[in-house]
């Protein structure tokens, strides 16, 4: 059984789109593994965003993924991860498939509702950086 990092991204919250991310995954048969309501600091995005400190929008990104509470999940299933970036779409809503989160909730690129894991290894340490083992269920 495969497991990923969701998050509902500061935008999302703002947007009480929270039970209807939940609800796809569900409807998905996804399961919810563990989840929590946190707001990151700067430093704990920078660190959960590391691979991206190069990138031109790094500044910017940290300044949304900190401007206000997030929900972090474990989510569990075959194919998960795969399944869980379908459910999400593009990175950016304009390329998002119909039917998406992204697709239905985003704004634009940077604040694009959701977060989900790319693969097992980025999996690991996301889940890793959020929740110890007595928090998954
Ligand atoms: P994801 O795996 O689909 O989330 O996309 P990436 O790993 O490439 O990027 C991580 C996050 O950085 C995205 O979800 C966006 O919030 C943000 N991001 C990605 N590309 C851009 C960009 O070109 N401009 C801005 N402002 N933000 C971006």
């Amino acid at each position: 059984m495969e497991r990923t990092l969701s998050i509902v991204k500061p935008d999302g919250v703002r947007k009480n789109i929270l039970g209807e991310v939940i609800r796809r995954f569900q409807e998905a048969g996804i399961r919810v593994a563990a989840i929590k309501m946190i707001q990151l600091s700067k430093a704990e995005a920078e660190g959960f965003y590391a691979v991206h400190r190069e990138r031109p929008f790094f500044g910017s990104l940290v300044d949304f993924m900190s401007s206000g509470p997030c929900v972090v999940m474990v989510l569990e299933g075959d194919g998960v991860i795969r399944r869980n970036r379908e459910l999400m779409g593009a990175t950016n809503p304009a390329d998002a498939a119909p039917g998406t989160i992204r697709k239905d909730f985003a704004g634009n690129i940077e604040q694009n509702a959701v977060h989900g894991s790319d693969a097992p290894e980025t999996a690991a340490f996301e889940i890793s950086y959020f929740f110890n083992a007595l928090e998954i269920h």
